[in-house]
């Protein structure tokens, strides 16, 4: 799953880039408003995180034209600011969380899930499809009992394929949700990875779960 942070507070941005990748997720940094609205219209994410003040462009300016554009990405407001009003505002902005600094990070990273748990199939933090079960929150997968080790981008993969499991996910909208802005991926560096978890998950099974559509991406079936 790909974060967007909107954050000019170097070390407070820099700490929560590097605590979400410690948690699988990829994530983009913008230090400014200007940046960070730019992003959020043109890229595709998961999430995103916004602070209020921010130079060229205040956070609740930049929460207003996304949603006007019709993006229904969540937004988890993270501001110093939090008298009610505040809280009001923001919310009614669209924003779908709000977090007052100083934070816990374990926190957010709850309200993060709590908040994509909402546009998933999952009701807690267990996704499943047949005997292959995603644990969102320990990052762990196990197929019939058996505990299978990936590493965390094959992880990220197989979440954004679980999260979205009965619908086809094209390899262009697989490597928008699992890689970082700047990072080219190239066209079949998405099979080589698919290959790989297919040897972890599917081989020595008769049902395959993950299942290419060819001309089109892949799937995972849960029936
Ligand atoms: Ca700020």
């Amino acid at each position: 799953m790909r974060i967007l942070v909107v954050e000019d507070e170097k070390k407070v941005a820099s700490f929560i880039k590097k605590g979400l990748e410690e948690e699988y997720y990829s994530v983009d940094v913008a230090f400014d408003g200007k940046e960070g609205l730019n992003l959020a219209l043109s890229e595709e994410y998961d999430l995103i995180i916004l602070d209020l003040m921010l130079p060229f462009k205040d956070g609740l300016s930049i929460l207003k034209e996304i949603r006007e554009q019709k993006i229904l990405t969540p937004v988890i407001i993270l501001t110093a600011r939090d008298t009610i009003q505040d809280k009001v505002t923001g919310l009614d902005t669209g924003a779908d969380d709000y977090l007052a600094k100083p934070f816990s990070f374990e926190e957010l990273l709850a309200r993060i899930r709590a908040i994509l748990r909402r546009n998933s199939v999952e009701k807690n933090n267990i996704i499943r499809a047949g005997d292959l079960i995603l644990d969102t929150q320990a990052h762990k997968v196990f197929r019939n009992n058996v505990e299978i080790q990936l590493t965390p981008k094959e992880y990220a993969i197989l979440e954004y394929l679980m999260r979205n499991k009965n619908r086809v996910i094209s390899r262009t909208k697989l490597s928008e949700h699992i890689y970082e802005f700047h990072f080219d991926p190239g066209t079949n560096v998405i099979d080589v990875y698919i290959n790989k978890l297919r040897n972890k998950i599917d081989k020595g099974y008769e049902k395959q779960m993950i299942r290419t559509i060819r001309g089109v991406g892949y799937l995972i079936k849960d029936d």
